[in-house]
Parts: structure tokens; sequence; C-alpha cells
């Protein structure tokens, strides 16, 4: 019943590759959407809202958190699942679920925990998030982890390196035999770019390290600028942002189901397996769009991301993560008990990769705040501990 209204090649309750745990179906839901409620329930989700993205979280109340990021891809998705005949629920799971395992302090401290990381197996973000579901949340009696479909499992896991890949099992095969994951996650994959190229576009004109002017170097954003200033020129400048800002969101997403619905018609899978096994991702932007699009990361990169302001944060994050991370590999005993004793009940790796492994886990459930204030107990002395 919960799949009416989807395609064949959609994924549906009665082809998931299951559970790493055999549970009964849920009375009332279907399994992805059993997979999003957990993911509301987890720790993991309500610590999204006090990690960023570009900004840290104490520079504005304004500026897009995780959490608001993970709604927005969620909501991009489950339209584009939604007009394609895809399964709704699975998209949104995997749009609030995407970023689970990220550390705090956006790019940089990724970045950097994957730096201390490289003698130990190193740190992906899209690795940690599947690892947060699989392992790391502590919930329920039976097993470890939420224990969410195969399929919800597979959208999280976007990239991940060869050689992490052959350590997963089924869940890492794609990587390695050049397979494709469902409809459902290759979407959610595209939603979560177009929402932040749109919303970094957004933030960055609203905290001023970009004007509105700048934006018409990008040929695109210029015929989205030109576009509302004929049609509103009295209107204040505020309103036309977020008037080229619902334009750059709605043109991407229109363009996204358009191409891919045509691809669906040609290509014409059958079902998820097809989807599957098909040389290459289904969804797709058309070439213009691509273009576009990249365009758009381009001008973010040069004028938003690498902006001094936007670096000198970048910077202080940076080398905290990595005091923090130094510090404790020389003394766990300088880490909460409930790390400590994780530290001595090691299962799955032993000695100094094992011990790097929980300290990564420690630095990457933190939100931007609790890093802070974790780093000033450590450092400043007039800190109480
Ligand atoms: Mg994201």
């Amino acid at each position: 019943m919960h799949n009416r209204h989807l395609a064949s090649y959609a994924a549906l309750d009665e082809t998931t590759r299951g559970r790493r745990h055999t549970e009964e179906s849920p009375a009332y839901r279907g399994e992805y959407q059993r997979d999003r409620d957990r993911i509301i329930h987890s720790t993991a989700f309500r610590r999204l809202e006090y990690k960023t993205q570009v900004f840290v979280n104490h520079e504005g109340d304004l500026f897009r958190t995780r959490l608001t990021h993970s709604i927005e891809v969620a909501q991009i998705s489950r339209t584009i699942s939604r007009s394609l005949n895809l399964n709704e629920d699975l998209s949104e799971t995997i749009g609030l679920a995407h970023d689970l395992g990220h550390t705090p302090f956006g790019h940089a401290g990724q970045d950097v925990l994957n730096e201390c990381m490289q003698e130990y197996g190193g740190f992906e973000h899209n690795l940690q998030s599947l690892r947060v579901v699989d392992e790391l949340e502590e919930k329920y009696a039976q097993f470890p982890g939420l224990n969410l479909t195969f399929e919800s499992r597979e959208g999280i896991l976007k990239h991940c390196s060869n050689k992490n890949a052959k350590l997963l099992g089924d869940i890492g095969e794609r990587f390695i035999n050049k397979h494709q994951p469902s409809l459902e996650a290759q979407l959610t994959n595209l939603a979560d770019e177009i929402a932040y190229n749109s919303h970094d576009v957004d933030d960055g004109l609203r905290s001023g390290l970009i004007s509105l002017q700048q934006l018409r170097e990008v040929e695109f954003l210029d015929t989205l600028y030109e576009d509302v200033e004929k049609k509103y020129p009295e209107l204040p400048d505020r309103r036309k942002i977020y008037e080229i800002v619902r334009r750059l969101i709605s043109i991407q997403v229109i363009d996204l189901i358009e191409t891919s619905k045509a691809r669906i018609d040609t290509i014409k899978p059958e079902t998820i397996e097809d989807v599957r096994q098909h040389s290459e991702a289904i969804i797709s932007y058309s070439k213009t769009m691509r273009e576009q699009n990249l365009a758009i990361k381009r001008f973010l990169r040069e004028n938003l991301y690498m902006h001094y302001r936007v670096r000198r944060m970048s910077a202080k994050s940076s080398r905290m993560i990595k005091e923090l991370f130094n510090t404790f590999m020389e003394d766990t005993l300088l880490l909460p008990p409930e790390y400590q004793s994780r530290v001595k009940q090691q299962k799955t790796e032993s000695g100094e990769p094992g011990k790097a492994r929980i300290i990564a886990d420690y630095i990457a459930g933190m939100t931007d705040r609790y890093a802070l204030a974790e780093h000033s107990k450590l450092f400043d002395p007039k800190q109480l501990t």
C-alpha cells in the first residue's frame, strides 16, 4: 500500500535489500518512512543544529546550519522524487541523513581531521555518516546504530575511496564494480548541490561578504538578476536576493526533472537493479545547466569560501581541531569517561588506529560550540574543566 503510485524502478518496500538485523515490517509505515523517523529521533540529527557549513555557528542566527541545510536538501529531493514517481520517503531519509557525519566547523573541520587521521585510515565525512547510522547511535536494545535499510545506507554513502569500499562489504561493492545507487540516492546527491549553491549565494549576500553587483559576473546569475530587476525595480535588496535565489533553485530543479525524465524514457530501466547496473547515473542536469552550475561553484569558491574572513575562521577552527586531536592522542585519560572506556574495549581496530578512530568519533560528533568549549577547557588555564 505504501508503493501505490511508484514507478517499477523506484526503491520499493518489496525490493529492499533489507536491514543488517532482521526486523518485522512496521505496522502503518513503509520501510523508508521508518528509516526517516529513526533519523529524526537520532542524537546526531539534533546536533546538526549547532554545526555549520561555511559560517561558524555563533557568527549569526540567520545563516544556514547543517540542520537547515539538510531540511532544504530533503525538501528539494522530495519534489524531484515525487515528480519522477520515485520513493519520496527514501529521498527524504537520505537528505536528512547525508551530513550526519560532518565534523564541527564545516569543511575546514573535515579536512584537518582527515589530515590528523592520515596514518590511521583517514577521515571521510560520508563514511562517518554511515558509521553514525550503523554503529555510533546507541538507542535500540537489539542492535547498535539505527539498523536502516540497505537503500538508505547506500544513499548516505555518496562517495567512498576504493580502499575503504573493500572494507565495507555489500555497501561498498558498487564503488568497486562501478555500479550506481538508486535513483532516489542519485537525485538527493544533486539536490544537495542545488541546496548549497543556492543558500551559499543567499548567506554570502546576507553576510555582506559578496554583493549583488558581484553576482552579475556569473552569466547565469546575471540573467536571474536582470529578470528580477526588470519586474521589480523598486524592490528592496533583501527581497531581490530572495527572488534571485528562488529562481536559482527552481530553474535547476526543473532542469533536473526534465532531463532525468527524458533519460529514463530512453534508458528504460524496469527495476531498481537495472538502475544499479547502468553504466552511469541516470539522474542528471542538462549539459548547459551542468556548466552553469560549475560557474556558480567557481564563483562561490573564489568569492566566498576563499574570502579572507572565512579563511581566518577556517584556519582558527583547523588549529583547534588539531590541538584537540593531538592532546587526546597523547593522553586518553583526558577524554570523557565514556570515551575512555571505548578506548579500553576496542573491538574493531586495536592499538593506535583504534584509539585514533575513537578520538575522531568524539571530535566529529562535537558541535561548533562544544568544540570551542572543549578547547578552552583544555587550553585556557583560567577555564574551569
Ligand atoms: Mg550536504
